[in-house]
């Protein structure tokens, strides 16, 4: 754990197990922290915000700006960390390195750029001027999904803003938290400015970070349920929160469009982190007169794909994060098919080959996907692309938005009206248009409903660290 500029074990010494997905592994071990060593570490961010909120827009970004040229020169490293400790492709992991870097970029620049503004008052006498200061001790909890960006995306900005941190990562990949950690560490931020506490179980660390008076701010990347239940706490004791959801992202392809180029971009973007992403797409609504085209083009694409261990070339499909994920994909597709699904390809565990002692599924296409469904409803994370047909614009709209997540939504047409139509009417926050990778460090990202609140990304990802505060001045 790394708390007030020290890398310290926990206090009774105990220590937790990292395993690798793709072969079970150890590859490492952490210390396992609680609630002491979590108050040890609000304590820190607490008395290190004193001096770092005084600090110049300029001082925080040249911290990230060093911390940024750590990260790229470490990147081969943590890629292959993340591999190891994730499962993810080692092509993924280089990109995922890559992104983590774009927020230390991205936020090293918009420092500089936390405006106020002056309004003209109603008196003579008075003069109004309107700063934004930042929020205080912020508190982290991350995904193990992207262990390295997801915690950059909130660092980078909560730095910026001036706020101090402590973060807990997620158990499975607290590896790639601590490489992080080194960078900035390395960076020569001072003591306190950012605290790193590993724990196996983490209930009682959230429970700390949403009742500790010090902490001004839980932001957290998770599940839904876990993030409503940290929510409702967090609202007990009026603290401000920003929440990166679950998501079910439909994907929509009209008659208009190409179906091998949609089937193509489908093939890229859902098998991605082998499905665990928030805005992997989990329902494919294809038009019934393109169903036959666009299916035999993605089930060729997918057949080709090779699970593995994402070190060896050619891996295209890593691990699962653990045995429930997999339990969970194949509850889906039986639930699915026992409902009248067709497996178009896959629809198993794979075991061969020595993936039996990792947590292996097949990509997998399913069509004849119906509303009476688990996979309809639930967030799948996992690597099944399940197909649906519809015959109209305004039905599949009413689809689509026909969930309680409201996070990623993507639609294929050459249209351009039709194209604006969906844009408006999606009830998400991130839509991509004939485009499957709709994000970057200098966009918002971030849901609807039950998705979350708030943005990461862009120039409002540094608001969520920030207060807006009123001066009236008579003169
Ligand atoms: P999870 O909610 O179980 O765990 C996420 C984090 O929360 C981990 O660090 C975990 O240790 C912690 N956590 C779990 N229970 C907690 C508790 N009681 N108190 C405090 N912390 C607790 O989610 P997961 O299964 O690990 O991650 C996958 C989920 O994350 C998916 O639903 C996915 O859609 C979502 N996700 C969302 C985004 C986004 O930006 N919207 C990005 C990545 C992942």
């Amino acid at each position: 754990m790394y708390i007030n500029g020290q890398w310290c074990d926990a206090i009774d010494g105990a220590r937790f197990q990292v395993t690798n997905p793709a072969n079970g592994d150890v590859i490492g071990d952490v210390p396992n922290g609680g609630v002491k060593e979590a108050k040890a570490a609000i304590d820190a961010a607490s008395e290190a915000f004193k001096a770092w909120s005084k600090t110049t827009a300029y001082q925080r970004s040249a911290f990230l700006y060093k911390a940024y040229g750590l990260m790229m020169e470490r990147k081969e490293e943590l890629a292959r960390l993340m591999t190891i400790e994730q499962g993810k492709p080692l092509k993924a992991s280089r990109n995922e390195v890559q992104y983590a870097a774009d927020f230390l970029l991205w936020y090293a620049e918009e420092a500089k750029r936390i405006y106020g503004e002056t309004i003209p008052a109603p008196r003579g006498d008075q003069r109004f001027i309107v700063q934004q200061h930042p929020v205080g001790v912020v508190a982290a909890v991350t995904p193990w999904n992207y262990p390295i960006s997801m915690l950059t995306r909130k660092m980078a900005p909560a730095l910026a803003a001036g706020c101090t941190i402590v973060l807990k990562p997620a158990e499975s990949t607290p590896l790639c938290a601590v490489e992080t950690f080194k960078i900035f560490h390395d960076a020569g931020l001072p003591a306190g400015v950012v605290n790193l506490v590993t724990a196996e179980k983490p209930a009682e660390i959230g429970d700390e970070f949403v009742s500790n008076p010090k902490v001004a701010k839980l932001t957290f990347t998770g599940s839904t349920n876990v993030g409503k239940m940290l929510n409702q706490k967090a609202a007990a004791n009026m603290k401000r929160v920003s929440m990166e959801l679950g998501g079910h992202a439909p994907f929509i392809v009209f008659d208009d469009a190409d179906p091998e180029h949609a089937a193509k971009g489908v093939s890229l973007v859902k098998f991605l982190n082998t499905g665990q992403a928030c805005i992997s797409p989990n329902r494919l609504f294809v038009h019934k007169s393109i169903a036959e085209p666009f299916i035999e083009t993605l089930q060729a694409r997918v057949q080709k794909m090779r699970g593995g261990n994402g070190l060896e070339d050619g891996i295209s499909i890593g691990p699962l994060v653990g045995p429930g994920a997999v339990d969970k994909v194949e509850r889906q597709v039986e639930d699915a098919v026992a409902k009248g699904a067709r497996v178009v390809c896959g629809g198993h565990r794979l075991l061969d080959n020595g993936l039996d002692k990792g947590h292996f599924y097949a990509p997998t296409v399913l069509a004849d996907v119906t509303e009476d469904m688990l996979i309809y409803r639930e967030e799948t994370f996992g690597p099944v692309a399940p197909v649906i047909t519809f015959e109209d614009e305004a039905e599949v709209l009413e689809r689509a938005n026909d969930t309680n997540y409201g996070l990623a939504a993507y639609v294929y047409t050459p249209n351009i009206s039709r194209a604006f139509r969906m844009y408006e009417g999606l009830k998400f926050g991130i839509i991509g248009i004939n485009d499957i990778n709709p994000t970057a460090a200098a966009a918002p990202f971030g849901g609807m409903k039950e998705s979350g609140l708030g943005r990461e990304g862009g120039h409002e990802g540094i608001q969520e660290y920030l207060e807006t505060k009123l001066g009236g001045f008579a003169i």
